[in-house]
């Protein structure tokens, strides 16, 4: 029988990017030959029992243009990505028949539907090493002032000040060196296109203040531009409540969600920018907004499941509506409150909303309907081209009374459309005229 090839696998996941990507890193240090496996996996697009898709069409375009810029990427470094629309183990179940897997290189996940996914893998790859890494913080998970984390306090600010004073932001790592050309294995493989997830293609709509295309070039371009071309980092701070336009805040949230760029990255930009054109509350403020991200991520690693849960983190009870017709009225703008709905057809036709937009319509939700939130965290799910399994659930808990809120408070929406619509443009913009 001829000789299995020895082969190294950095399987892919939410760290779609070459650069500060440790798993790619550690393999091309090793001797053996390295491959890129990207999977779709067919359970991401299923029908959920609300009726929509786990993952709809948005976040799914946005999803493929990563994967194929990630596939240009690597093949400057040597590497091919294999793309399979197949559930990982299967895959890599049919890579183990021609290659002898030595290490499988991977992102740390640790949220229910993930570690299934990766202990099926492990299920089928016995003599293989797995090497997992934490690569999607901003203060990795060693160097936290917490010796487990349980110990993680349940106020953000608490979080927050004694990170940022006994916490250091590690250093980037840099983009491997390219590998030899006899790296480059010779892999048939496709990347699908929308409709073979069975999705429905569509245009971007002109009013979305997420026109932006998937990928780590896209990424890095965005950043260039919020930056180093606008120099709107010093201002962010005063529009990052904004709800109309491309620029109020810096849109990084969907190349975040999926590692197209690393929190450390943008870090040290923001630290560049300090350096060389302006430091002020603005320019820390989006450093404060990434230790948000890492907060919910380390909550998550708290608590587990619980984050899926309708007693949420807190345990707290409250009398949970289940109203079929109260949820297609706030899926499709149609609840009393015109502010609410410009939001939901917003998230609708475009797959994006803004922070202030979503606090609003999540409070609407879970605290004047006290409709099941999880009800809402899903559709966000579904619909978000930024969607963050932390940071969508743990958000979600935090606004309907289940999560970290220490001031448990609920929006007065006329209040908020009133201060931050004051014109009423952001409503007429996603409202025809008649109904607002
Ligand atoms: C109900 C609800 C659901 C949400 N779901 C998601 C989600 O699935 N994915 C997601 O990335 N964000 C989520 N957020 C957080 C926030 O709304 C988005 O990160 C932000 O609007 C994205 O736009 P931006 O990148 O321009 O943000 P900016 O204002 O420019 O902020 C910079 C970065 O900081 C991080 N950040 C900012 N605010 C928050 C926050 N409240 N929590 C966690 N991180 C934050 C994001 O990574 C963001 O890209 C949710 C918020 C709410 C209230």
């Amino acid at each position: 029988m001829q000789k299995k090839q020895d082969l190294n696998i950095v399987w892919f996941r939410n760290d779609l990017r070459t650069k500060d990507q440790k798993s790619l890193y550690e393999a091309c240090q090793q001797p053996e030959p390295v491959l890129g496996v990207y999977c779709f996996d067919p359970k991401q697009y299923e029908t959920t029992k609300y009726g929509f898709k786990k993952t709809e069409k948005y976040r799914a375009k946005f999803l493929i243009e990563m994967v194929s810029q990630l596939s240009d990427n690597l093949k400057s470094l040597n590497i091919s990505l294999q793309v399979e629309q197949d559930a990982p183990a299967g895959v890599f179940e049919k890579l183990s028949e021609k290659y002898n897997i030595k290490n499988v290189f991977f992102q740390a996940e640790w949220t229910e539907e993930e570690k299934q996914v990766e202990n099926a893998v492990k299920s089928v790859l016995k003599d293989t090493q797995f090497a997992e890494q934490y690569n999607q913080f901003l203060f990795h998970p060693e160097d936290v002032p917490y010796d487990d984390f349980s110990q993680v306090p349940e106020v953000y600010t608490d979080f927050r000040k004694k990170c940022e004073k006994q916490c250091e932001v590690r250093d980037e790592i840099p983009v491997p060196e390219a590998l030899t050309r006899e790296n480059l294995q010779h892999v048939n493989t496709k990347i699908p296109g929308l409709a073979d997830l069975g999705l429905e293609d569509f245009e971007t709509d002109e009013r979305s203040a997420f026109p932006f295309q998937g990928g780590e070039d896209a990424a890095w371009k965005r950043l260039k531009y919020y930056f180093w071309e606008t120099k709107k980092l010093q201002f962010y701070k005063k529009t990052r409540n904004g709800l109309l336009g491309t620029d109020y805040s810096s849109k990084f949230s969907a190349w975040l969600a999926n590692g197209s760029i690393s929190a450390v990255s943008i870090y040290h930009e923001v630290k560049k920018f300090e350096k060389e054109v302006k430091k002020n509350q603005d320019t820390y403020w989006l450093i404060f907004e990434l230790i948000w991200r890492d907060y919910f991520k380390y909550i998550s690693l708290k608590h587990g499941n619980k984050i899926f849960q309708l007693g949420g983190i807190s345990n707290k009870e409250y009398d949970w509506g289940n109203s079929e017709k109260a949820f297609k009225q706030w899926i499709n703008g149609n609840t009393p409150e015109s502010f609410v709905n410009a939001n939901m057809i917003e998230i609708r036709e475009t797959g994006f909303m803004s922070n202030r937009g979503r606090q609003n319509v999540n409070s609407y939700w879970a605290k004047e309907w006290k409709q099941d939130w999880r009800i809402g965290a899903a559709y966000f799910e579904a619909m978000l081209i930024d969607y963050d399994v932390h940071s969508n659930w743990g958000n979600w808990m935090y606004n309907s009374g289940v999560g970290n809120d220490p001031r448990d408070r609920k929006f007065n929406i006329k209040k908020q459309a009133e201060r931050y619509d004051t014109n009423g443009k952001f409503q007429r913009t996603w409202l025809q005229e008649s109904l607002f």
